[in-house]
């Protein structure tokens, strides 16, 4: 093992780096293979002027990390959030190129964001921000570049901000630049509810595995954003009862099961997306994280990174956690859960489905041609599925936990293709 292992103060890249550390050790890669895939082949920082409604000008912090495009361009979201830096959206970009290769899919990883509070900013000031930070990145993004996606904070509108102002400086329309667009421009029917999809199928899939029917499970859902809404209502449609669902403005438990339709209705007709004032029979309004918590058997933790760590792993009740969010357990974390005997579904594999839908999107821009919902659906569902049987079966012949597992499922194939193309750049 190499003597220079990288670290980092920021928490979600040195577990990013422990987790492919222990994973590259236990494959018995090469130093060099280690110290090339340790390393983001691009960091980008931009800095984002934006005139602001009351007329004064303000400039925020832009990034875009490309962490590798040994298999593919690269590929992965643009995060709007105070916390967004370099280190976080390298963190992420290397998540994404494992998330790539284990999924299969033809693409390296990369991530990008900007330092903003979204809610804070109205539509108008958005929009400035996002064609000023699609406009400075604009040099390293391309359809077989760098192709950049929703994530926390962004979503279909911003693809089409991004999308329309690099087209216009280029002078030609490129659907394949962005994915996650809406259907009404470039975008799949079925991209939004995608990634919770998948992060409920890979929940189902391990409920077949332990032998235990969908409808004897209690649910907990953290999030409900993009991910977090569409994993508690698939994990509803199949049965289960999800007894507590969250966003920033609190838990909402009922012991008895939230209707988890009604409480999406009311986010999608609440200005600013939250569950704030959702009520039902039998729901109690909890803090914030109290649902990590929340005495049920699997635990879906689809909002932020590092929910749960040596403060909180602890207090966990569920049996099984699947991750929906990017990094929600940190090492430390990792350890208690473990220790408490508790199954985990790694991230990687669990929130698949967003890239893998854009995956889709992007090889129907290429072809101008439009496939159906249910092809699309169909095709996503077999995928995951396919994912987690290859992760289930690996960790089972090595003896290794998923995560470990899917690190080397994942690294593995990025490593072959570096060897086979060669170390040039
Ligand atoms: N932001 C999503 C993720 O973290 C989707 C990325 C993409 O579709 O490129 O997986």
């Amino acid at each position: 093992m190499s003597s220079t292992k990288r670290k980092s103060a920021n928490v979600l890249l040195d577990t990013a780096l422990n987790n492919f550390y222990g994973a590259a050790e236990e494959m018995g890669l090469s130093d060099g293979l280690i110290a090339i895939l340790s390393n983001s082949e691009r960091r980008l920082a931009v800095s984002v002027p934006v005139e602001m409604d009351d007329g004064t000008t303000r400039v925020f912090e832009g990034y875009r990390v490309q962490h590798s495009t040994a298999i593919g361009p690269a590929k992965g979201g643009i995060r709007y959030h105070p916390d967004v830096c370099c280190d976080e959206c390298e963190a992420l970009a290397m998540l994404m190129t494992w998330k790539c290769s284990l999924a299969g899919i033809p693409y390296g990883g990369g991530k990008g964001g900007v330092s903003c509070d979204s809610l804070a900013l109205s539509a108008k000031e958005k929009e400035r921000l996002s064609r000023a930070y699609a406009a400075r990145i604009e040099p390293i993004i391309g359809t077989w570049q760098d192709i950049p996606a929703p994530d926390l904070g962004t979503s279909g509108q911003e693809m089409v901000w991004y999308i329309d102002t690099i087209s216009k400086i280029r002078g030609q329309v490129e659907p394949g630049l962005f994915t996650g667009k809406p259907v009404t421009y470039w975008g799949s029917k079925g991209r939004t509810e995608a990634t919770g999809r998948g992060v409920a199928t890979c929940g189902l899939e391990l409920m077949k595995r332990v032998g235990k029917d969908p409808k004897d499970i209690r649910v907990a859902v953290q999030g409900f954003g993009a991910v977090g809404s569409h994993t508690a209502k698939t994990m509803a449609a199949a049965g289960a009862k999800v007894v507590a669902i969250s966003d920033i403005t609190g838990t909402y438990y009922s012991s008895k099961g939230v209707d988890v339709e009604k409480a999406y209705q009311h986010m999608m007709a609440h200005p600013k997306r939250l569950l704030e004032g959702f009520t039902g029979e039998g729901v109690e309004k909890q803090g914030v994280s109290d649902v990590l918590s929340a005495d049920c058997d699997l635990l879906m933790p689809c909002a932020l990174e590092g929910v749960l760590n040596d403060k909180t792993a602890n207090n966990v009740k569920a049996q099984y956690v699947v991750e929906g969010a990017n990094g929600p357990v940190t090492p430390d974390g990792d350890k208690i859960l473990d220790d408490k005997g508790i199954l985990l579904v790694p991230d990687f594999l669990a929130n698949a489905g967003g890239v893998i839908g854009s995956y889709f999107e992007w090889a129907q821009n290429l072809q101008g041609f439009f496939w159906t919902e249910e092809e699309y659906s169909n095709r996503l569902m077999h995928i995951m599925k396919g994912n987690f049987k290859l992760v289930w079966d690996y960790a089972q012949s090595k003896k290794v936990k998923m995560r470990r597992a899917a690190f080397m499922a994942a690294i593995q194939r990025v490593a072959d293709v570096v060897k086979l193309r060669g170390i040039f750049l």
